[in-house]
């Protein structure tokens, strides 16, 4: 066993990844709430004490034929769940298992529940395609870490958490591309593929009834963080304002959420969004200066969490995806350029003026 699995196995028993992973100590049974939220809906509410995000939220869907879960919650909480859902399903069958988007406090229980009840367990080609990125990432020792502009201390970091969550992500998965459609007495729901937090992030929308389960695209308390993949023609940032526009004009009137309340007025929501990409796209850009390493721009960023520096290893990590989702945008926006200087990327400002960032965000508004 070398240093950073030793390392990576106490982080996960003690601070769990600085609040990523529930450690099994913290974790007690009877944690796992399960509540009517609709007619065909059924809300399974998991707590998940000492991470940050607190609790995760599923979605048992009662189909015509079956029965559908929206996502699996972590890995610890799988046992629980398993005998859960043996209460809720009953003499029914679980068909299929429906993944919003790759993170594990999403996929992190799937296994056992296909191993349980055996499902279909499927998840969107693009995150499909983000395993493959992690599986070479840890192949490779991490040179395509490095190339982003990772220090080696976060890299060993990034490295043991890719092959933590490789472990419950070897299954197979059946994909899915989105328009594919699950019918209920109640309603009929449809997978609205919404990349940006990750590629492949999908969402479930009945239009009759106006409700999405939104997985974590569109959280009530929280600003989904939108990931960097280095995927030929992904803009990330790009891609989830594209996604919330399709949102606001889908026209939910209850939003389902991974994490917190279910809650309502969408349009408000989406203007904040857009107003915080705003502020983090010119911070971005002011911290580009003459020249700036990845790591130094997002040192220029005001975090939710605090300092970067201060952040926990995975919470740099996520940070520094975010960072790159928005110099991505700003490059392709003409407002930054790059250049390298001894064998790292350097960020510099092209001129373009900030202010037109508004613009460029008012543009994507009105057109999507
Ligand atoms: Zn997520
Ligand atoms: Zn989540």
């Amino acid at each position: 066993m070398d240093r950073t699995i030793r390392s990576l196995r106490s982080t996960v028993r003690t601070a769990g990844f600085g609040g990523f992973i529930p450690s099994p100590s913290a974790y007690r049974r009877g944690m796992i709430r399960a509540e009517r939220v609709l007619e065909d809906v059924v809300r399974i509410r998991v707590e998940h004490p000492g991470t940050y995000i607190g609790h995760v939220n599923l979605y048992l869907i009662e189909l015509d034929d079956g029965r559908l879960l929206v996502d699996s919650g972590f890995r610890q909480t799988a046992g629980e769940l398993v005998e859960e859902l043996r209460r809720l399903i009953g003499g029914s069958r679980l068909e299929t298992v429906l993944l919003t988007h790759i993170h594990n406090d999403h996929t992190g229980g799937a296994s056992e529940v296909a191993t349980a009840f055996g499902p279909k367990v499927r998840m969107h080609q693009r995150d499909i395609d983000v395993i493959r990125f992690m599986r070479e990432t840890v192949e490779g020792g991490g040179r395509q870490l490095k190339a982003l502009g990772l220090d080696d201390s976060l890299r060993e970091e990034v490295l043991g958490f890719f092959r933590f969550n490789l472990q419950h992500l070897s299954m197979g998965y059946e994909p899915l591309i989105g328009g594919e459609e699950f019918r209920s007495r109640a309603g009929r729901w449809r997978v609205v593929p919404t990349p940006g937090h990750t590629p492949g992030h999908v969402t479930l929308f009945d239009e009759r009834r106006r409700v999405l389960i939104s997985g974590d695209h569109l959280l009530p308390n929280e600003t989904s963080n939108v990931s960097y993949y280095p995927m030929e023609g992904y803009d990330a940032l790009r891609s989830y304002l594209g996604s919330l526009v399709l949102t606001e004009e889908l026209g939910p009137e209850l939003v389902l959420p991974s994490h917190g309340e279910p809650f309502g007025n969408v349009r408000e929501r989406i203007d904040y969004l857009f107003l915080h990409h705003e502020k983090r796209l010119r911070e971005a850009l002011a911290s580009t200066g003459d020249g700036n390493s990845l790591m130094g721009v997002a040192r220029g960023i005001s975090w939710s969490r605090g300092r970067f520096d201060g952040l926990g290893p995975i919470d740099r990590w996520l940070a520094l995806l975010e960072t790159l989702a928005h110099l991505q945008f700003l490059i392709n926006g003409g407002f930054v350029e790059t250049r390298w200087d001894a064998g790292t990327v350097v960020y510099a400002a092209t001129g373009r003026d900030a202010s037109e960032i508004k613009e460029v965000l008012e543009e994507i508004r009105r057109r999507g």
